[in-house]
């Protein structure tokens, strides 16, 4: 049980970590003319940055299938992997950029750091120069009181 706990947990941790590296250097790298489509006023309710998401959905699912017989640490990766993928969907994709409009973005509290730091990282909306490439792990400046 302890286990599975450490699992999920690292899941989430590694996904975040991975996340941030992902977007700093492949997403606004190679991946820019996918993931710009993010950073673009969009028509619709889909943008071709989705496919990322599908994608480290698709990783997480593999893993809960191949771990699935003998419920091994594979299984819960990829539930960690998944409790994440819930978590940016809840928070990036309903709070901060309200696709759709479900909740009002926190004014202040705790979890406005998160959102100053995402919009931080949206100020400029180009390839490079941007900043607070994770969601979760961002630099402390943007917790400290007096910022809008
Ligand atoms: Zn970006
Ligand atoms: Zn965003």
């Amino acid at each position: 049980m302890l286990e599975a706990v450490m699992f999920v947990v690292i899941g989430f941790v590694l996904m975040e970590l991975a996340g941030w590296a992902i977007h700093k250097f492949l997403m606004h790298g190679i991946f820019w003319n996918i993931h710009k489509t993010h950073h673009t006023a969009t028509k619709g309710p889909f943008e071709k940055n989705d496919v990322f998401s599908t994608l480290f959905g698709g990783i997480a699912i593999a893993l809960m299938i191949v771990g699935y017989g003998e419920l091994d640490y594979r299984f819960w990766l990829g539930v960690g992997i998944s409790v994440y993928g819930m978590c940016y969907f809840f928070f990036h994709d309903v709070i901060i950029h309200r696709r759709v409009k479900w909740l009002k973005r926190p004014e202040n509290g705790f979890w406005r750091g998160f959102v100053r730091a995402h919009q931080a990282h949206h100020a400029n909306n180009k390839k490079k120069g941007s900043e607070a490439y994770g969601l979760f792990f961002v630099p402390f400046k943007y917790f400290k009181a007096g910022r809008k």
